[in-house]
């Protein structure tokens, strides 16, 4: 039941920094998770593995129970299925207008333009976006630029999302509203993991708590358990 997983994954970058240590953790079916951490724990070396763009030195990650292997197929199909949102949305979206950025994903899927149309159509109503569809994406607003990049992976209709630091740079209405949206979808069946530096938030929405520290997992659990002092 275990959606995502990593068993004793480590990972440096060229430059030698250490990005992930060791690290062993399960995302389970459907639950809400939160990897909690200081700026350069790991979060966003770890999602990067969690949809191949990155491959471990040491150990494995698995997708649904299956190992996952490095070929182009494999890869295309995680990334199918494990959306990623980056916490920057100036480094995800290169499309002109925003119907097009929503569109390259369901094209490339190689679906029809009336599902592509369809899958687009949906992803705007839900994150509120429909008014934007035809302004080009560099006029956007932050918190704007940032609900096209959900949007883009809501179209994609993935089985999990996995965000980074989506509130980081909102307002706290935007990051009330991207929250009780993330709630809906979890509502439907979607896993969602999140990185945040926000304890009041992992201790109020998320099923299950990591906090990682330079590139490793110290602290595991339910967030009443994780947080006994709060
Ligand atoms: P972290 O160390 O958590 O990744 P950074 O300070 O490196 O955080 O910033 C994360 C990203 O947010 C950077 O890519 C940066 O370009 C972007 N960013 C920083 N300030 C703003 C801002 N005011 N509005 C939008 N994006 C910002
Ligand atoms: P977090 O997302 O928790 O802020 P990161 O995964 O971004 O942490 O970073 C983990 C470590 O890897 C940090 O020491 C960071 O400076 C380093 N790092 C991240 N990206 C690169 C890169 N492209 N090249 C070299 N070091 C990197």
């Amino acid at each position: 039941e275990a959606i995502l997983a990593t068993k004793d994954i480590s990972f440096n970058y060229p430059d030698g920094t250490k990005g992930l240590d060791d690290l062993s953790l399960t995302i389970p079916q459907g639950e809400k998770v939160v990897i909690l951490g200081p700026n350069g724990a790991g979060k966003s070396t770890l999602f990067l593995h969690f949809n191949g763009i990155l491959e471990p030195e040491q150990g494995s990650v698995f997708f649904e129970g299956q190992r996952i292997s490095y070929d182009k197929q494999t890869l295309t199909n995680l990334r199918k299925k494990v959306g990623l949102i980056f916490q920057d949305p100036d480094e995800q979206l290169f499309s002109a207008s925003v119907y097009q950025e929503l569109s390259f994903g369901p094209l490339n899927l190689g679906l029809s333009k009336a599902k592509v149309k369809q899958r687009v159509i949906e992803a705007m109503k839900v994150t509120g976006i429909s008014e934007l569809e035809e302004k080009p994406t560099h006029l956007l607003s932050y918190g704007q630029k940032k609900r096209v990049a959900i949007a883009a992976v809501l179209a994609m209709k993935p089985k999990v999302i996995i965000f980074d630091e989506p509130t980081a740079w909102l307002d706290p209405q935007g990051a009330e509203e991207i929250i009780s949206f993330l709630e809906e979808l979890t509502a439907n069946g979607i896993t969602i993991v999140m990185a945040t530096h926000d304890v009041d938030l992992a201790y109020k929405w998320a099923d299950y708590v990591y906090i990682m520290n330079q590139g490793t997992k110290i602290a595991s659990g339910i967030p009443s358990d994780v947080f006994q002092n709060k």
